[in-house]
């Protein structure tokens, strides 16, 4: 195992310059730092999907261009010589120019992850750049010389083994006499294409790259000091979690918690590393870990949302007690490489809820050919604007009568779904968005104010 720490810095954290200083500060209090993963500088990401999906009107896109420019114009004007990294920053603006062109005539999956990618390959330029000026022996690092994925542009799937040959080849070395700054969010394929790892990535990359160097542990600096027992942004009085098992993290990630990525901890749980989430605002307020092994495991921990959710209903007097059903539904949706996320069924229907889509965003979409083959097999009903909320705690399964005071609470919401039983650490419900927030706050104040 390496003796070093591997940071990831977010979006927000980098946001500017003096964010960005606040993260060098950070860097230097700890000398085991000696990976750094860095996301886009705050609301890039956002303007890059915006060209990527394609923006006709000339005018338009040249005000959205320089949005882009004016935020790292911003920090370039407050280094001290920024030559160089400027002509690097004005060279990458230069393919997003060309690259926006382009998906304004038509947009691919694989040149929105071209384009997308170049928010975190700005902003590394200027953090190495800052670090160096404050005295940091800083090296700005190209992720996509090691991370390597499949070609899912949008949502890729890292190859892990040769990731970690690439990173014990190429990164390993660097670390012994630098701080390497590099991109979190962005990897490459077999051919060198660029791809991303679906929205707020970075902290996916951050805990693949500290598995592939072997690191002692995995820091996540974001807006908020640690994970809170829901989305400080929803319920006033959520409160932070000093320490949370793995798998309770985990459930969180997935369940829509934006504090971290859905694949955050695989390779975190793969290597036990252990994982701390803090604020780069105040690093003095401490935060959360997350370990393996932990002091107290409460029956209820957390709540999280997520939204965006698209649930597909299908309804067919044949699958009376009939078998085989279910194995056809899903030789479709496998087919056309729809990914199921829950499922509940009764006598003669079942209801699904389709995957999160990729970096270019929006709810999830069944596919026009896998509907019309499923129409062959049973009536199709599909829902949006719907959003799931998730409580997640331990040993959950096991425990009697909390239940009732779940849903009580709950008693004046319209529930579309409800998956309990698979997992002893969660329960989670659809409903529509309108009053998810709502849900959340009712719920938050019966069983975590009280
Ligand atoms: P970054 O850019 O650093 O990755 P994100 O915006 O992706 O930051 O994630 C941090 C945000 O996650 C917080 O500002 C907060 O609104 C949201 N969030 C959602 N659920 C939680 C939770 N349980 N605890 C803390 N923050 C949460
Ligand atoms: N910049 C990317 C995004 O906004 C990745 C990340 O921040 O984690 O989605
Ligand atoms: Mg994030």
């Amino acid at each position: 195992m390496s003796s070093f720490n591997v940071a990831k810095f977010g979006g927000t954290s980098v946001a500017n310059f003096e964010a960005m200083s606040r993260c060098a500060a950070i860097i230097e209090n700890n000398p085991n730092t000696k990976l750094v993963v860095s996301s886009a500088c705050s609301g890039v990401t956002n303007l890059l999907v915006e060209l990527a999906n394609g923006v006709p009107d000339q005018q338009q896109r040249n005000q959205v261009l320089s949005q882009i420019a004016d935020i790292h114009e911003a920090v370039l004007g407050k280094l001290e010589d920024a030559t160089n990294t400027a002509a690097e920053i004005y060279k990458i603006l230069d393919t997003v120019t060309s690259l926006a062109e382009a998906a304004s005539i038509q947009a691919t999956d694989k040149l929105t992850d071209h384009l997308v990618a170049c928010g975190e390959l700005m902003s590394t330029h200027l953090l190495a750049q800052l670090m160096r000026e404050r005295g940091i022996n800083a090296q700005r690092f190209d992720i996509r010389q090691v991370l390597r994925t499949d070609n899912n542009f949008g949502q890729a799937e890292p190859n892990v083994e040769q990731t970690a040959q690439l990173a014990q080849q190429n990164l390993l070395p660097l670390c012994q006499d630098f701080v390497v700054v590099t991109q979190g969010f962005i990897g490459s394929d077999e051919h060198g294409n660029t791809t991303t790892l679906g929205r707020g990535g970075s902290d996916y990359s951050a805990a693949l790259i500290a598995e592939a160097v072997k690191a002692e542990g995995l820091e996540i600096w974001t807006d908020v000091p640690g994970i809170y027992t829901t989305d400080p942004r929803i319920a006033e009085k959520a409160s932070p979690i000093p320490e949370i098992s793995f798998s309770e993290a985990s459930e969180m990630a997935n369940f829509g918690a934006k504090i971290l990525h859905p694949s955050t901890l695989v390779p975190a749980l793969r290597h036990d590393i252990p994982v701390f989430v803090g604020s780069s605002k105040e690093p003095e307020k401490g935060g959360t870990w997350i370990r393996h092994q932990v002091q107290s495991s409460p029956l209820f921990r957390a709540l999280a949302l997520r939204c965006n959710q698209t649930m597909v209903t299908l309804h067919s007097a044949n699958m009376f007690h009939a078998y085989g059903f279910l194995a056809k539904v899903f030789e479709i949706l496998a087919k056309h490489k729809v990914s199921v996320d829950l499922i509940t069924t009764s006598e003669i229907s079942v209801s699904l809820t389709l995957d999160q889509t990729g970096t270019s965003g929006g709810a999830p979409q069944l596919p026009s050919a896998a509907r019309e083959e499923l129409e062959a097999l049973c009536t199709v009903e599909v829902e949006h604007n719907l959003c799931l909320v998730a409580l997640i705690g331990n040993n959950m399964s096991e425990s009697r009568g909390y239940a009732k005071q779940v849903f009580g609470t709950l008693e004046d919401f319209n529930l579309r779904m409800i998956c309990y039983g698979a997992s002893p650490h969660n329960l989670c419900f659809l409903l529509h968005e309108s009053v998810s927030r709502q849900a959340i706050q009712k719920l938050h104040q019966e069983l975590f104010e009280k």
